[in-house]
């Protein structure tokens, strides 16, 4: 759909500068969703791997971030395997609703209500981000959190337009539930992509 090279906002990775691979294609439906625009993956052009990493080698950063979408719903091993060829660090950003491919440096799993992760995918979670709508989420992130890796990080975020309301209860939270940290959509409040 896109890419970019800009600053990644969210997450373990926050601030660091990162090459965005945005795929189109989404069939996860959240009603929420902040880029509509991917669902249809035949909406956006077809590149090819060469292309795409060839694009990325341009910038010096190296690390890759790819997101969506849902990412999963491509094959992504040859990309993977293109990118760290170049030297690049492979992060997915993932609901982890469709099976995994792909070789990666760093999972960021984000769970959806819309269709749930398959289980095979949250134990490989370096990073599990729940966004946080309403009060009833806290309860999901807890369903996850007892499945992942025990060296996994543990996000909460607001959803965006939600934020005014759900940032005080997720900082209450996180008071209560130490072992959970903040990740705040920094791009939005720099006004980076
Ligand atoms: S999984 Fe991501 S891209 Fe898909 S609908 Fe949800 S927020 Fe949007």
């Amino acid at each position: 759909m896109e890419s970019f090279y800009t600053l990644q906002g969210e997450g373990f990775h926050q601030g660091r500068a990162a090459y965005f691979i945005r795929l189109g294609g989404c069939d996860v439906g959240c009603f929420w969703c902040d880029v509509k625009e991917s669902w249809d993956a035949s909406q956006h052009p077809l590149l090819s791997v060469e292309a795409i990493v060839g694009e990325a080698k341009k910038y010096p950063g190296r690390l890759a971030v790819i997101t969506g979408g849902e990412p999963l719903m491509h094959s992504l091993d040859e990309l993977t395997h293109a990118l760290q060829a170049a030297g690049f660090e492979t992060n997915i950003e993932t609901s982890g609703s469709s099976p995994l491919s792909g070789n990666w440096n760093w999972i960021c799993l984000s769970p959806k209500k819309f269709k749930a992760p398959l289980p095979e995918i949250v134990p490989l979670a370096h990073e599990l981000k729940v966004i946080i709508y309403n009060k009833h989420d806290f309860t999901w992130a807890e369903t996850y959190a007892a499945q992942v890796n025990p060296t996994c990080k543990l996000y909460l975020q607001p959803e965006w337009d939600q934020s005014d309301k759900v940032t005080p209860l997720i900082i209450d939270y996180i008071k209560s539930n130490p072992q959970w940290e903040l990740s705040l959509q920094v791009h939005k409040y720099i006004h980076v992509p």
